[in-house]
């Protein structure tokens, strides 16, 4: 019946709005999108077979206890089934939305392995949490005792906020420094709002505000503040600062207007959605409307840059992968949304440059094939002579990794030690560093990841910190 009543408002709505009946003005629609959200996620968690062997927990990387708060959705019993989601997870709402369910929990429902199609485990995930906040059980942190001590956490992205708000819990008197004027990182200014609503992230930072965490935003460490004097403050430090150094493309002609990069653009879409006034897109410079793009790239941030220039009302939006489908990085869930929404995906395609004068025209694509596999076991691209050809563009976004900056040289900490692709080395259970008290989670230890895994890093370094906190002065010296 819900259902029913979602459908008929979505299709009144599209084809004659100011038909629309009385009982289906926009109001009502949070109400019949409620009812439905209710009753699929009843539908979904009743489907779960309590198989008994939880891959699905075993392949989340929080370990999140997804039998149990199904059992509780199914039997209505949703604050419970909310207690259980969230004492492993500190965002559901937010991994029930962005987590690549495909690789992790859902791929390895035992009822999907058998052919059957998984229980959607995130959307039941993100229900649960919705509905606690719209019931006021998502409370601000009360600690049970204040500390004296503090921590300093460099990034205010998942990683960085999930440990201090478990720092808090244990009652540590937590500072979150960052260079951006909003806290989330890529929750806020990465990921797209179509896929993550800001109101659902700022809701989060608002939450820890008011658990008493202190934030110091427009801060960027090593220029605003040096590293040492965070050290001199605090008793502990955590840096969380995730990884931005993106990975450029080459070619004759790649340095005209009109090629821009993938993170720039998405922060500039994500800025006007705050409402910000944002020169670079209302020139046109960082803007899809009107233009034919083209984006380079093969994983989530190249799909999130095609189905965001679609919707800033691109004429055209082409894909080009060096590979092909079934080896692209990118989530195949979110491939196959962006052909829906109009992307055209151009597999074993490469960018060898670009056509035009100061401003970029088309992109001179190189048609490649699969050729040995590399060390990795992926088979290599190869190039095949004399099949290039131009693609028209107007726009070409480059979204080809992420790496890591040069944190002991912009600190001026060559004591802090890095791995040798630059990321911070740190102990893959206690997240120390290599100087005392001092911790790193996320991405800036494992690379470009997700967000899951930067909870569960800031998650295990809060309890790493609070105990070298507790730990005698002789003990944690060493
Ligand atoms: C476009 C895009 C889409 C993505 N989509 C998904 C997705 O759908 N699902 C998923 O699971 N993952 C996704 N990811 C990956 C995910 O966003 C990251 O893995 C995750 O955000 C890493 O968290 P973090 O806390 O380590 O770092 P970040 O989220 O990057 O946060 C780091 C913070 O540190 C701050 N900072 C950096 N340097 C300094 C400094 N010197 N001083 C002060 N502050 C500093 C930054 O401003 C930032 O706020 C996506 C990534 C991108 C780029
Ligand atoms: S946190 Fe992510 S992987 Fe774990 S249950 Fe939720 S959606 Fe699945």
């Amino acid at each position: 019946m819900a259902k029913e009543r979602m459908l008929q408002f979505v299709s009144v709505k599209r084809e004659m709005p100011e038909k629309r009946p009385a009982d289906l003005r926009s109001q009502d629609f949070h109400e019949i999108y409620r009812e439905y959200a209710a009753q699929k996620a009843a539908e979904q968690a009743s489907r779960c077979s309590q198989c008994g062997v939880p891959y699905c927990q075993s392949h989340c990387p929080l370990h999140n206890n997804i039998p149990d708060w199904l059992r509780m959705t199914a039997e209505g019993r949703l604050q419970e089934a909310y207690e259980i989601s969230q004492a492993t997870n500190t965002f559901p709402e937010i991994c029930g939305r962005i987590c690549p369910q495909d690789r992790l929990c859902e791929g390895n429902c035992v009822i999907e392995q058998s052919g059957h199609g998984t229980v959607t485990i995130g959307s039941v995930e993100k229900y649960i949490t919705d509905t606690a906040w719209e019931n006021g059980w998502v409370q601000p942190v009360k600690p049970m005792v204040e500390r004296g001590e503090s921590v300093a956490v460099i990034g205010a992205g998942p990683g960085g906020l999930a440990a201090a708000d478990m720092l808090r819990r244990k009652g540590y008197q937590v500072t979150v420094y960052d260079r951006y004027d909003r806290a989330g990182g890529l929750l806020t200014y990465g990921i797209p709002g179509f896929k993550l609503e800001k109101p659902i992230v700022m809701q989060r930072v608002e939450q820890l505000e008011a658990s008493g965490v202190n934030f110091v935003m427009n801060c960027k460490v090593g220029e605003d503040l040096s590293f040492d004097a965070i050290r001199g403050q605090h008793d502990a430090v955590l840096i969380a600062t995730g990884v931005y150094k993106m990975r450029g493309v080459g070619g004759p002609g790649s340095g005209a207007k009109g090629i821009v990069q993938a993170l720039d653009y998405l922060t500039v879409s994500n800025r006007k959605s705050f409402g910000d006034e944002v020169e670079a897109y209302d020139n046109g410079e960082l803007n899809a409307a009107g233009k034919r793009v083209v984006v380079i790239g093969g994983g989530d941030t190249a799909m999130d840059c095609v189905r965001t220039a679609i919707r800033q009302g691109a004429v055209s939006v082409k894909c080009l992968y060096r590979r092909d489908r079934a080896n692209m990085p990118g989530s195949q869930r979110e491939t196959q949304n962006a052909e829906e929404e109009g992307v055209e995906f151009v597999w074993l395609s490469a960018p060898k440059g670009f056509t035009g004068g100061a401003s970029v025209e088309g992109v001179m694509v190189q048609k490649m094939r699969l050729g040995a596999p590399d060390a990795t076991g992926r088979q290599s691209p190869e190039v095949i002579e004399g099949a290039d050809y131009i693609e028209p563009a107007d726009l070409v976004i480059t979204a080809l990794g992420f790496e890591p900056e040069d944190l002991p040289t912009l600190w001026g900490v060559p004591e802090l030690a890095v791995t040798r692709w630059g990321t911070i080395k740190a102990d893959f259970r206690t997240h120390q560093t290599s100087l005392p008290g001092v911790y790193a989670a996320g991405d800036i230890v494992r690379g470009a990841s997700l967000v899951v895994w930067a909870i569960r890093d800031g998650r295990e370094a809060a309890d790493s910190i609070a105990a070298y906190l507790a730990a005698p002065a002789s003990v944690a010296a060493e």
